[in-house]
């Protein structure tokens, strides 16, 4: 082979790897861009002047890294903006209301069913409107032991109607555990506690498993006072079975059930322990508030009185020593252990072990 020839092919070959070489460096520097300068996504809250109004503005950069053929890089930082909601507060009084229902006991119901029916119900039996803010956050806590059939009605009742009220709200069903004698207000004390543990509610609403509403515009709200929402009962002739009565269902903030030192613990088995709870509020102060008798309609399932919750007979001298205890036997000096919580989407469920009298 002639001699230029060789030296060209040696040119070509050296020629090649520089080629190569810059081809590497260009990927390294191109790698290096692309890595250091990743995607940056924030979020904007923003209260506007109105109180009253949350913009919510999520932004998020991109840097586009270029390679030519000629080996040049460019760079390139795009900005998108997307995703501009507003909420508007819902209203004091919800146009969604429908007033009187049709309450009965006599089809039984299926909780796929029910489920199907609130498709919006996030996992836990939470929900919040999409098109307001909620003007209070309400944790719905239900003493529960042995009564699956009570809680299919109630769940297939109470969640249209929290719905139509535009609540941000959670369903805790609060199970004791074992067999021993039934604890009511424990159990309540044990769901405030536990509801804490997974939003910041700020209104609290202690229910019976048996007590559904007959009227929507019975909010399931608090208010600046105690509020007893089960004010006539078909139980009692739909009038209050006295005036201190604050059984059945009823809501408290969070200031108020902590100024009140939240529910005794002590009361083991049927009765007493709503009075106890009325004499807390009076002797701090309070007042309870009430719906009228007529939106205050309600509906109980009946039932005969539950094994090992037989009437507590001690109830008549505990309640004339609220004043005396309520200090030292209440939310502060709560203990309960967990057994199990089920997250459903209609309900949490907590099963503690809340020990024995
Ligand atoms: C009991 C209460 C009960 C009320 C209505 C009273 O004697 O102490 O706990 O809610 O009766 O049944």
């Amino acid at each position: 082979m002639p001699e230029s020839v060789l030296l060209n092919v040696g040119f070509l070959g050296k020629s090649c790897v520089v080629l190569v070489c810059l081809c590497g460096v260009h990927i390294i520097v191109a790698l290096f861009l692309y890595l250091t300068e990743s995607p940056t996504k924030f979020t904007n809250y923003r209260q506007m002047p109105s109180d009253s109004t949350l913009v919510i503005v999520t932004s998020q950069t991109h840097r586009i890294v270029t390679q030519y053929d000629n080996g040049t890089v460019e760079t390139n930082v795009n900005k998108l903006i997307y995703n501009v909601t507003v909420l508007e507060s819902c209203p004091e009084t919800s146009p969604l209301l429908v007033g009187p229902m049709r309450v009965e006991f006599s089809e039984k119901v299926d909780l796929d069913v029910v489920r199907k029916e609130n498709p919006q119900l996030v996992m836990g039996g939470r929900y919040k409107p999409g098109d307001c803010l909620a003007l209070q956050k309400v944790a719905l806590i239900i003493p529960f032991r042995n009564r699956d059939e009570h809680l299919k009605y109630w769940l297939h009742y109470i969640h249209p109607i929290l719905q139509r009220q535009q609540l941000d709200y959670g369903i805790y069903v609060i199970e004791q555990e074992g067999q021993d004698t039934f604890n009511r207000a424990k159990l309540l004390n044990v769901g405030y506690a536990e509801s804490l543990k997974e939003y910041d509610y700020d209104c609290f609403i202690f229910s019976d498993v048996d007590i559904i509403p007959m009227d929507d515009r019975n909010t399931y709200k608090c208010s600046s006072q105690p509020r007893h929402l089960s004010v006539s009962m078909d139980k009692f002739g739909f009038r209050l079975p006295y005036k201190q009565y604050f059984g059945g269902v009823s809501a408290m903030s969070k200031q108020q059930f902590q100024k009140i030192n939240g529910f005794p613990n002590n009361y083991w088995g049927w009765g007493g322990e709503d009075d106890d709870i009325f004499n807390r509020m009076t002797f701090q102060g309070m007042k309870i508030s009430r719906p009228s008798g007529d939106i205050g309609k309600c509906r109980m399932i009946r039932h005969s009185r539950d094994k090992k919750n037989e009437a507590n007979p001690q109830r008549f001298k505990k309640i004339a020593h609220t004043k005396q205890t309520m200090h030292t036997d209440g939310i502060k000096s709560l203990k309960y252990k967990v057994i199990n919580i089920e997250k459903d989407q209609l309900y949490t469920k907590i099963t503690v072990d809340i020990g024995k009298p």
